[in-house]
C-alpha cells in the first residue's frame, strides 16, 4: 500500500476536504500514474450531492484524469516509466459479458467499476477518483495520452470527450447532416466541436444568450435561446440528429419537436428526475429517442487519437484544488467556460 493525498467529500451534501487514503501496490497488469490534472465534471457534483443516491463516503471525486506513468507491474506491455496516461470513467469491468467482448464495458452485464464511488471487483473495497495525487489502475484501462496536446485541456477527453465522440460516431453524425446540441457546458462544447469536425451543420441551444459567440469559435453555425419559442419554432421538423447535454430538468419535448420525420435525439445529461415524454412527438414523425454512456475503452482511445490528429482539446479554467467548492456552485449557475481541470500539484505533499 502506499499513501496517497487527496479531496473528498466526508458526506452527501458536505464540502470537500484534504483526505489521506491508501492505495493497492500495482499488481502485475497495474500501472501507477502520478495525476498532473483532473478535470471537474457535472456528474462528480450530481454524486458528491448524492443527487443519484447509493453514494458511499468519503467521496475522492474525479474521473477526467491524466499524468504520468511512475510505476509498471512486471506484465505490464503497453507502458513504460515516464509514458503520459490517461484514465477516464472506468477502471475495471468483468472482462467477459457480451458487452465487454465487444469492447463495450460501459455497457458491461456485470456493472462496470467506477474510477470512484464504486467498489474494486473484489466488492468490498472503495474506489477514489483523480482529486487526488496518484492513482493505481490496470493497463486495460489506462488510455494513451499524445504529447502533441496541451495536458491539462486534454483530461476533460477522458470523460466530457468521449461521452459526446460516441453518440455522434453511434448515430452517424456527418455532413449534410444538421445536428443540435443543447447546453453549452463541458459536455456541451466538446460535442459542439466533434460533431463540427465530423462535417455536420451544428446549432447550439442554449439558455445562456452570451455564450452564442463562444458557440460560433467552437464551430456552431447557428445558435438558438431556447428560452425564445420564436427561435425555437424557426427549427421545427428540421434535424436530423440532436445530443442533449443538459444536466438540469429540462423539456425534452420542445427539442423532440424539433426533429425531422424519424429524426433522432439521444440523451447524455442525467438531471435527477426524469424528463416527462409527449408520446405524440415519437408516433406522429417516428422519430427516435435514445441515450447513450460514455463510451468503451477501445473508442476512448480512438477519440484521444483523432483529438490528437486534429488538435482538439477542451475550453478549460485551471483551477487550484482549494476552489473545488466554489467551482461546483458557478458549475450549478452555468458560469464555466466550458471545463474546470484542478492542478493536482496544488494538492500539495
Ligand atoms: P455542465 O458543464 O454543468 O453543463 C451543463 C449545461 O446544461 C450548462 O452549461 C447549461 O448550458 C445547461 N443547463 C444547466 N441548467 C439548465 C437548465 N435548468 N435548463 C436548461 N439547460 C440547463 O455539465 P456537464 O459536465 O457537461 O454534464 C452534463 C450532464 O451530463 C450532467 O447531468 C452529467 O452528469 C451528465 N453526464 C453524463 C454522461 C453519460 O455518460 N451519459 C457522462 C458525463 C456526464 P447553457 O448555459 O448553454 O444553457
Ligand atoms: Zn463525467
Ligand atoms: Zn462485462
Amino acid at each position: 500500500m502506499t499513501a496517497a493525498l487527496g479531496y473528498a467529500a466526508p458526506a452527501a451534501k458536505t464540502p470537500l476536504g484534504p483526505f489521506r487514503f491508501e492505495r493497492r501496490a500495482p499488481g502485475p497488469h497495474d500501472v501507477r500514474i502520478e495525476i498532473a490534472y483532473c478535470g471537474v465534471c457535472h456528474s462528480d457534483l450530481h454524486q458528491v450531492r448524492d443527487e443519484w443516491g447509493h453514494g458511499l463516503f468519503p467521496m475522492v471525486p474525479g474521473h477526467e484524469i491524466v499524468g504520468r506513468v511512475v510505476e509498471v507491474g512486471a506484465h505490464v506491455q503497453g507502458f513504460k516509466v515516464g509514458d503520459l496516461a490517461g484514465v477516464g470513467c472506468m477502471v475495471d469491468a468483468c472482462r467477459t459479458c457480451p458487452a465487454c467482448t465487444e469492447g463495450l464495458e460501459q455497457y458491461c452485464e456485470n456493472g462496470f467499476t467506477g474510477t470512484y464511488n464504486a467498489l474494486e471487483r473484489d466488492g468490498k473495497t472503495p474506489t477514489y477518483g483523480g482529486y487526488s495525487n496518484h492513482i493505481v489502475v490496470d493497463e486495460s484501462f489506462t488510455l494513451h495520452i499524445s504529447p502533441k496536446l496541451d495536458l491539462a485541456a486534454t483530461a476533460p477527453l477522458l470523460c466530457a470527450g468521449i461521452t459526446t465522440y460516441s453518440p455522434l460516431r453511434h448515430w452517424k453524425v456527418g455532413p449534410g447532416q444538421k445536428v443540435g446540441v443543447v447546453g453549452l457546458g463541458g459536455l456541451g462544447h466538446m460535442a459542439v466541436k466533434f460533431a463540427h469536425a465530423f462535417g455536420a451543420h451544428v446549432v447550439l441551444f442554449t439558455t445562456s444568450p452570451g455564450k452564442a459567440e463562444d458557440a460560433r469559435r467552437l464551430g456552431a453555425r447557428e445558435v438558438v435561446v431556447s428560452k425564445d419559442k420564436a427561435q425555437m419554432k424557426a427549427h421545427v421538423k428540421s434535424f436530423d440528429f440532436i445530443l442533449d447535454t443538459v444536466s438540469a430538468p429540462h423539456d425534452i419535448n420542445a427539442y423532440l419537436a424539433l426533429l425531422k420525420r424519424d429524426g433522432e435525439m439521444a440523451l447524455v445529461g442525467v438531471p435527477d428526475t426524469p424528463p416527462t415524454l409527449q408520446f405524440q412527438h415519437l408516433i406522429f414523425s417516428r422519430r427516435k429517442l435514445g441515450g447513450s454512456l460514455i463510451g468503451g475503452i477501445r473508442e476512448t482511445q480512438e477519440m484521444l487519437d483523432f483529438c490528437a490528429e486534429h488538435g482538439i482539446v477542451s475550453d478549460i479554467e485551471l483551477i487550484p484544488i482549494a476552489k473545488i467548492n466554489e467551482a461546483y456552485e458557478r458549475m450549478l449557475k452555468s458560469d464555466v467556460k466550458y471545463r474546470f481541470v484542478i492542478d493536482n500539484a496544488t494538492l500539495g505533499a
